[in-house]
């Protein structure tokens, strides 16, 4: 296939198959922010489908706090559990099915032939590089359609890890920089603590971007980089350091976040009931202040509470029980923070998450089911 933009489209066409559609609400133009935008051709309405979409490749989450997941069925693995064959990926040993699954043969191969230094434990920096892998392996068409995307970089720790990886083929190392985006969300502009669409998969990984809100005729499409429910402080810093970029935008104005009140702590004042806030909350050196009994606490000490939270939240949710995490919500963590702060709502979805998913709690009002199951 050739390089040109009509082979391209006609490329695209055939891979989104039935999901393309001839008349899209959208169009590129240049964005207010910089670089190229996606804007409204029409009115949208709210929970319109804007598009969908299909990866090219699917590949394991790998980052650094992830869980460990089989490279063939995507689940939930121990860290012991690796190929059998030697290619240093985690695989279900347990499981027939994946153990001898033939889709993770010519991977498998393939990184065999690098000669991986580990083979007996996971490394995470070939499990993080393995979607770039599956690019070495794609047909000629999907591989044109995936390196029309614009490059991005990080993998040279990853070929760090092997004995024998082919330095003297350059073309090898070039495709792996350039695939590290599938789903091309990045088409779109990110900034924003309030974006304006939102996007899921569904079981078969196709993608489907929905209007968050009504978008009017040539207004700017946009999702965002960092997680919804997080508080202005942790998105703000979060941007900084890694899209060096410090929002300043409706949301990250507003102390409450539009009455969301993610940010919220407790007044430390007993027995005040009320809600701790920044007073600035475009300076990370902020003071904060009960919102009604106008108590302060200085940034520092605002910031250490976090920081204890946060890491109290990630070890609940590591351990990945959902009761032990309802149990804690209800007994430990009211007298702390309020109901809406983000760690309290990242426990709740992460029940949300579990029990909706889970058969065994049955359809319609899951959480009393859940709730009222022994043992405990
Ligand atoms: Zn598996
Ligand atoms: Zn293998
Ligand atoms: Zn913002
Ligand atoms: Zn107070």
């Amino acid at each position: 296939m050739g390089s040109n933009y009509g082979d391209l489209r006609v490329a695209l066409i055939r891979h989104l198959g039935t999901l393309h559609s001839d008349d899209y609400p959208w169009s590129l133009g240049k964005s207010g922010f910089g670089g190229r935008g996606v804007f409204a051709t029409r009115d949208i309405q709210t929970d319109e489908v804007i598009f969908e979409d299909r990866p090219i490749i699917v590949g394991p989450r790998a980052g650094r706090d992830e869980n460990v997941t089989c490279v063939v069925c995507h689940d939930h693995v121990d860290r012991s559990e690796v190929c059998p064959k030697g290619c240093g990926l985690p695989v279900c040993i347990t499981n027939a099915t994946c153990a001898s699954n033939e889709s993770h043969n010519p991977e498998c191969e393939l990184l065999r032939s690098w000669e991986p230094l580990k083979t007996k434990v996971v490394s995470d920096n070939i499990l993080r590089a393995l979607t770039s892998v599956r690019s070495l392996l794609l047909p000629p068409e999907p591989l044109a359609l995936l390196n029309s995307l614009q490059a991005q970089t990080e993998i040279n720790r990853a070929v760090a890890e092997f004995g024998k990886f082919p330095h003297n083929q350059p073309e090898v190392l070039k495709q792996l920089f350039n695939t590290s985006a599938v789903l091309n969300t990045n088409a779109f502009e990110t900034k924003l603590c309030i974006p304006n669409v939102r996007y899921c998969f569904d079981a078969n990984h196709v993608m489907r971007v929905q209007a968050t809100k009504q978008i009017m005729c040539g207004e700017e499409i946009f999702t965002s980089y960092i997680q919804i429910f997080w508080g202005t402080y942790s998105r703000r810093v979060h941007l900084m350091a890694t899209k060096d970029f410090m929002c300043n935008c409706s949301r990250c104005i507003d102390p409450t976040e539009g009455g969301t009140y993610l940010s919220a702590l407790r007044c430390p004042k007993d027995p005040c009931q009320g809600r701790l806030l920044p007073l600035k909350p475009l300076e990370l050196g902020s003071p904060w202040a009960c919102d009604i009994c106008s108590t302060q606490l200085d940034c520092k000490k605002v910031s250490r509470v976090q920081d204890v939270l946060s890491a109290l939240i990630i070890t609940k949710l590591r351990k990945g029980n959902p009761r032990l995490v309802l149990d804690f919500l209800k007994t430990c963590i009211n007298n702390i923070m309020p109901g809406t702060n983000q760690f309290i709502v990242e426990l709740k979805l992460f029940i949300i998450w579990n029990v909706g998913n889970d058969e065994k709690y049955g359809p319609g009002n899951k959480l009393s089911s859940f709730e009222s199951q022994a043992p405990r």
